[in-house]
């Protein structure tokens, strides 16, 4: 028997196998001319990626919450004010790095699932003025797709900094943010990137960038301070080596192999990808009778699916049941309804028979818990989706 687990979890993900021989290849020294054109040409992909023509990239060893903490420290200063929509846990993280750096945070938060409306959103943002504000596109507590342009429209139109955390939705879900009027975002490379945990990747808008350099006070962290990463970045993307921190060589390698192939694929076609399966997975879930936590569609992320533990199983028995058949899945997250739910990942290399490897297993795992429904009836809906019938 094949003793293989297929992941899918919100990140990390499945990586290619191209990305992961990058991984293994011999480390090079950091100023190496092979590794400089790898690193110089990431940025310049991550920057594509990010849709940020005028962007500065910065790509950081550290995980996801690095670049949360980037974006703050360097866009806050002690008194500035911030206004975060919480449509999770991850909001309430940023709320309290934002606190960290001397800002005073107001939040929006509605209840868990929910998305606030933009006129209430505006009724805030016109009481008074914030320096920066931010949106998780994707909270991973809660599978909620926020609604980046609408938002972002907002808060450029009263003067706000827009900062994004697209970790659970960067190659994954559109982001654009030359369109979209957004300054800074960032994501993490075990997420839709599709590469091993361990990078924090960024842009910032011009507009970004000369706040930062109109600073009155230092930046609050030493290893986040865009002043020393940024003749960094700028020397790499001109073929030329720098050094303030070593950079993690091997994962610059294999985002440069992963980004090659994001953009081979082509944005649109990657978002339509993520869409499809998306739908699958939630056709998948909902013909077994479960509900899920973002409370309509057109909020439900397209990386992850948050489903309910059906009524009459004990939820708990679940995610490690259809473990035993060889599926990773992720329990759940958000404080308030950490035992009600579980989360699917679905972003990145993932395809068809992923989906329906896991709406099979997920349907063994609630077999096994004892919960009645007609078998096979996930995987049919799924089918149905990927067939377009
Ligand atoms: C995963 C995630 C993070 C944190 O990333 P780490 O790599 O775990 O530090 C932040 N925000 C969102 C939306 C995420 O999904």
């Amino acid at each position: 028997m094949k003793n293989r687990s297929l992941l899918m979890i919100p990140g990390p993900i499945e990586f290619e196998s191209a990305v992961l021989a990058a991984m293994g290849a011999p480390t090079t020294g950091h100023l190496a001319p092979n590794f400089v054109e790898a690193f110089g040409q990431a940025l310049e992909r991550t920057r594509t990626l990010f849709q940020c023509k005028e962007g500065q990239p910065f790509v950081l060893a550290g995980s996801g919450t690095l670049g949360m903490d980037t974006a703050c420290a360097n866009l806050v200063e002690h008194g500035d004010t911030a206004l975060v929509i919480n449509t999770g846990y991850f909001g309430d993280r940023i709320g309290a790095i934002l606190e960290r750096y001397g800002a005073t945070v107001t939040h929006i938060r509605p209840a868990a699932g929910h998305h606030p409306a933009l006129s209430e959103v505006e009724q805030v943002l016109k009481s008074g003025h914030f320096k920066v504000m931010t949106i998780t596109h994707v909270d991973t507590s809660t599978g909620v797709l926020a609604d980046v342009k609408g938002l972002s429209a907002l808060g450029q139109k009263y003067g706000a900094l827009v900062i994004v955390d697209g970790v659970c939705s960067v190659a994954g879900e559109e982001l654009n943010m030359d369109a979209w009027g957004v300054d800074v975002a960032f994501t993490a490379s075990q997420k839709a990137v599709g590469v091993p945990p361990g990078l924090a990747l960024a842009v910032a808008s011009p507009k970004a960038l000369a706040a930062f350099k109109n600073r009155k006070t230092p930046v609050g962290s030493y290893y986040a301070d865009w002043t020393n990463w940024l003749p960094v970045m700028q020397a790499y993307e001109a073929r030329k080596a720098a050094y303030f921190g070593t950079p993690a060589v091997n994962l610059v390698f294999a985002l440069n192999v992963s980004l090659g192939q994001i953009l081979q694929e082509g944005l649109e076609v990657r978002f339509a990808r993520h869409t499809r399966i998306s739908k699958a997975v939630k056709a998948g879930i909902t013909a077994l009778g479960l509900g899920q936590v973002p409370q309509n569609d057109s909020i439900a992320a397209h990386t992850m699916t948050a489903p309910r533990f059906p009524a009459g199983i004990n939820g708990a028995d679940l995610v490690p049941a259809v473990s035993r058949v060889g599926v990773t899945l992720a329990g759940g997250l958000h404080p308030e309804i950490k035992n009600e739910y579980f989360r699917i990942g679905h972003m990145g290399a993932v395809n068809q028979n992923d989906v329906l490897a896991t709406i099979g297993a997920i349907e063994s795992g609630l077999s096994a818990c004892g919960y009645k429904f007609e078998t096979g009836a996930g995987l049919a809906a799924a089918q149905r989706v990927f067939s377009g019938s």
